[in-house]
């Protein structure tokens, strides 16, 4: 059945979708769906009676998945991108209105410290190994995060040995799925249980990539891990696709190490869109913010709000 949850989460998940067009097409007073999307009304059976037969026409299904979808931020380099991608990217999303999870799986904790929580109280950790509840810290409105630190380093060989502890995070995540549009979990700089237990708990993953000749090594086993997870464990696995960090257009080797991702990575989607160099990026993950609160105008800013709409449009 048709009701105003699923229509608002349809119109958030169609950015694209003109709110006017809706309203004139199935006869709703102006402005009706607007002030629905900003909370402001609630859609009635006849508002709902009147939309469903024009969603229908613009692709809504009354199987409609309205659990959050997963996603991992995965790549086994460090500094690529990751943290500063789950963050910016999460952020943007909620800019285009839609709920979003961020988790730290690593336990450098970087993801936590750069949102502003140090020294977390409650965190993943506790939630994989002393079967509590994923502890949730609102940053804003509909920007949550799950914190780590340290403490979860000392936890892979006891998760590793815990009957289905590779499963356990999938476990946490579960009730949450109907509480978010994303959950967006930010993986450590190595193939280990915490990267395999977000590959388990994931609809998809995103691979952050630098164009730099390090950076395209091990890539392949980057691959192999998520073929292997995908057979074994999660038939659901996806690659999102590839997005490009830290370019700087005026480095030839950037250039050309685009090219060769183009030329090699070809089978999955490369993001038109690219994070460009910016050292603002780098200032607003010190001043423990995201990079819409820190400099809205920045390239890093436009990057992230121009990507997080491509990723949209391709879900
Ligand atoms: P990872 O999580 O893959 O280890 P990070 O996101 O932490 O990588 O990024 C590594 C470092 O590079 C951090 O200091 C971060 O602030 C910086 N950084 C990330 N993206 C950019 C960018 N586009 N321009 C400049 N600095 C960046
Ligand atoms: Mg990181």
């Amino acid at each position: 059945m048709i009701t105003h949850e699923k229509v608002i989460q349809f119109l958030r998940r169609n950015p694209a979708l003109s709110v006017s067009i809706l309203e004139k097409e199935s006869g709703l007073p102006t402005s009706t769906l607007a002030k629905a999307l900003s909370g402001d009304r609630v859609l009635n059976q006849k508002h709902l009676n009147a939309l469903y037969p024009i969603l229908v026409k613009y692709g809504y299904n009354e199987a409609y998945n309205n659990k959050a979808k997963v996603i991992s931020i995965i790549n086994h380099k460090g500094g690529v991108g990751k943290t500063t991608t789950t963050i910016n990217l999460g952020k943007a999303l909620t800019q285009l209105g839609f709920r979003v999870l961020l988790i730290d799986m690593d336990s450098q904790g970087n993801l936590s410290q750069s949102l502003g929580i140090d020294n977390p109280q409650h965190q993943v950790v506790h939630a994989l190994l002393k079967n509590e509840e994923l502890p949730v810290v609102s940053i804003s409105e509909g920007f949550d995060v799950a914190p780590s630190d340290l403490e979860l380093a000392y936890a892979d060989l006891e998760l590793v040995q815990a009957v289905g502890g590779v499963n356990q995070l999938r476990n946490k995540i579960n009730p949450l799925r109907e509480v978010y549009d994303y959950i967006l979990i930010d993986c450590p700089p190595a193939l280990n249980i915490f990267t395999n237990s977000a590959l388990v708990a994931s609809n998809s993953c995103l691979i952050t990539l630098q164009p730099e000749v390090s950076a395209m090594k091990g890539v392949n086993n980057l691959f192999e891990r998520i073929t292997q997870v995908r057979e074994r464990i999660n038939p659901e696995l996806m690659v999102e696709g590839i997005l490009l960090t830290m370019v700087d257009k005026r480095l030839k080797v950037h250039k050309d190490m685009i090219d060769y991702v183009y030329q090699t990575l070809n089978n999955f989607r490369i993001y038109k869109t690219e994070i460009r160099i910016n050292v603002a990026l780098k200032e607003s993950q010190i001043a423990q913010v995201n990079i819409f609160d820190y400099d809205s105008a920045s390239n890093g800013a436009v990057d992230y709000l121009n990507f997080a709409k491509e990723f949209c449009a391709n879900n």
